[in-house]
């Protein structure tokens, strides 16, 4: 019987920096992890001897909390990735810097959709009910005429109908709440606008373009030095077993109960306690380890995706690193150029390009690959993201089952779920988290106070 501080169920990214925090704060934490590694969906696999990525993944740099993380785990195997550049894309225009919607080749609509958000912001908007859709809230808090220009978008990110999801989802649709609007100089202008600055496009604003916000450009972002992003999970495991954490592999969590000083959790063949427990994963999983009636229709929705992977010449790939594609007549969402930062190529002048197909699994799963490999090769062409005449040397693809879940518009019974409390000293995120920044900020603000008050050695 192992008997800790905090019980860290799942060594993705959430549980390495969540005790992370616990070694920090002086907690003896236990990290519980089903498979052979730690890392979760940040992983990558061997391909013709290439390090392929599991999506498009890097380790953002710019604050000072993610360099001293990303400093303690990689130390000094984390290398800064020069030149790394950034764009998003709706009709043939590629926009450095950016990885929302960028709607400045439609001035009409620019300012329409400005003089929206303006009168909105002059009435006060209200706070959504709870029940409310996300599409019905995002048109309450932005306007009618942005809502229609992004809903196909959100389609095309999630594969779903953006009507389905509750306004929950704002915390993994993040990215279409900070659109574009206007040119360089229009933008810059509305950073001085007191209408728009921080609680309305600020976070479009402090985007740190060096043109929007009159600093440096900050854009920092580091990769492992070695094994693809599947280095982050390995060096993990030697960092937090170094500083005193207990780490156990191969280990499923399959019941959690709790007990009068805490929580008790069956992993494998052993028993472990612990004064709390923080699952990582869905909230409803947790709900099910505990015994607790599950509603029946699903309270949130997987959203996977295709990964398609080419070998191509390095000099074949004409675009930015990593390119989010928001026009709605493709296929492919996101495209990158996993480890060519770094090197990684098998043999000199080759390297790997990418790209992501959102959707729910199964699907996914249905899709014709092959014609989907192709489509994309021609698109990337098409939009000046590679050569002319650039041709695959090979072609692999597969189906990611998840990258981040969606909550859906409360029914009669998902309420319920939601309503569900947890017994004490056991935490869980919402469904509609996505992201590592969005979950150190939950980790930092919400749940590491919440954890140091009930459960830190007295
Ligand atoms: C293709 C793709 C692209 C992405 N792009 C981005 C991006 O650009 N930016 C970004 O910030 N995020 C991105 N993400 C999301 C990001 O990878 C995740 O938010 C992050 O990895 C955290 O994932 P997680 O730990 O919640 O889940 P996972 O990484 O899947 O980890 C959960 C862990 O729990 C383990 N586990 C499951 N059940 C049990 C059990 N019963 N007992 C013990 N252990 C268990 C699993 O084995 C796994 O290791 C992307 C994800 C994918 C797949």
């Amino acid at each position: 019987m192992n008997d800790s501080d905090i019980l860290i169920v799942g060594g993705g990214f959430p549980g390495i920096y969540l005790a992370w925090r616990a070694l920090q704060a002086g907690m003896r934490p236990t990290l519980v992890e089903a498979s052979d590694r730690l890392g979760g969906n940040l992983r990558s696999f061997r391909w013709r001897g290439h390090d392929v990525d599991w999506g498009a993944h890097n380790l953002d740099l710019r604050s000072e909390r993610t360099r001293d993380f990303f400093g303690f785990i990689l130390g000094d195997r984390l290398r800064e990735i020069p030149d790394h550049r950034w764009g998003s894309l709706r009709d043939r225009i590629v926009t450095p810097g950016f990885e929302f919607p960028d709607f400045s080749d439609d001035p009409a609509l620019c300012t329409a959709v400005l003089d929206e958000m303006t009168a909105i912001k002059a009435a006060g908007a209200a706070a959504p009910d709870t029940g409310t859709g996300w599409l019905e809230h995002y048109r309450a808090d932005r306007g009618r005429l942005l809502a229609r220009a992004v809903a196909p978008m959100v389609k095309k990110f999630t594969g779903i109908d953006p009507r389905g999801f509750d306004a929950t989802a704002e915390a993994a649709l993040g990215y279409f709440a900070r659109p574009r609007l206007g040119s360089d100089a229009q933008m810059a202008q509305l950073k001085g606008s007191a209408a728009f600055w921080d609680d309305r496009l600020g976070v479009t604003l402090a985007c740190t373009d060096a043109r929007f916000v009159g600093r440096p450009e900050d854009r920092r972002f580091g990769y492992p030095a070695e094994g693809g992003i599947g280095g982050f999970g390995a060096a993990a495991l030697e960092r937090l077993q170094a500083e005193g954490a207990t780490v156990l592999l191969e280990r499923r969590v399959q019941e959690v109960s709790a007990t009068r000083h805490g929580v008790r959790v069956v992993a494998g063949d052993s028993a472990l306690s612990a004064r709390g427990l923080f699952w990582s994963l869905p909230r409803a999983l947790l709900v099910r380890a505990l015994g607790q009636p599950l509603p029946p229709a699903p309270a949130a929705v997987r959203v996977g995706c295709r990964l398609l992977v080419w070998e191509v010449e390095r000099d074949d790939i004409l675009g930015p690193h990593y390119l989010h594609d928001f026009g709605t007549g493709r296929r492919a969402f996101r495209y990158s150029a996993p480890g060519t930062f770094l090197g990684g190529d098998a043999a000199a002048g080759l390297t790997c390009v990418m790209a992501e197909i959102p959707g729910p699994p199964e699907a996914l799963a249905e899709a014709d690959p092959e014609a989907d490999a192709q489509r994309c090769f021609a698109e990337m062409r098409d939009i000046g993201y590679l050569r002319p005449k650039a041709r695959p040397r090979a072609t692999t693809s597969q189906v990611i089952a998840s990258a981040f879940a969606l909550p859906l518009r409360a029914g009669p019974g998902l309420a319920r779920t939601r309503t569900e409390t947890l017994p004490p000293r056991v935490w869980a995120p919402e469904t509609g988290l996505r992201g590592r920044v969005a979950f150190m900020d939950y980790c930092d603000r919400r749940l590491m106070p919440e954890i140091l008050t009930e459960c830190a050695t007295p």
